[in-house]
């Protein structure tokens, strides 16, 4: 019981020393430039309230990267992964012209 209990505790261990790494190692991730040419190429923005509107018609009020389907970050993450562009994070404010409706 004694051997059980642990190595119960070294997964647990281990378990949260990965979590804490992977959680850094996001945090540590590149910002996506409203210059990189896949950023320009779908209108993305760091902040949804600067997305010029009579281009991107598609765009709705309360719409930002937090409240779409491919934002891969808690809804309340300032930064987060986006399926669209890889390793970069983009803004929970921003918003892009392939928003998703959740
Ligand atoms: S697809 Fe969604 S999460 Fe990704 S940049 Fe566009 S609006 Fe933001």
């Amino acid at each position: 019981m004694k051997n059980v209990s642990r190595r119960s505790f070294m997964i647990f261990s281990l378990g949260m020393g990965s979590a804490l790494w992977l959680s850094r190692a996001d945090a540590d991730a590149p910002h996506l430039s409203e210059a990189d040419p896949a950023a320009v190429a779908v209108g993305y923005k760091e902040d949804a309230a600067k997305i010029d509107k009579s281009k991107y018609s598609n765009y709705s009020a309360g719409q930002t990267c937090a409240n779409c389907s491919l934002f891969q970050g808690k809804s309340t993450d300032a930064w987060g992964g986006c399926t669209l562009f890889g390793e970069k994070l983009v803004a929970g404010r921003g918003w892009c012209a392939s928003y998703t409706n959740m």
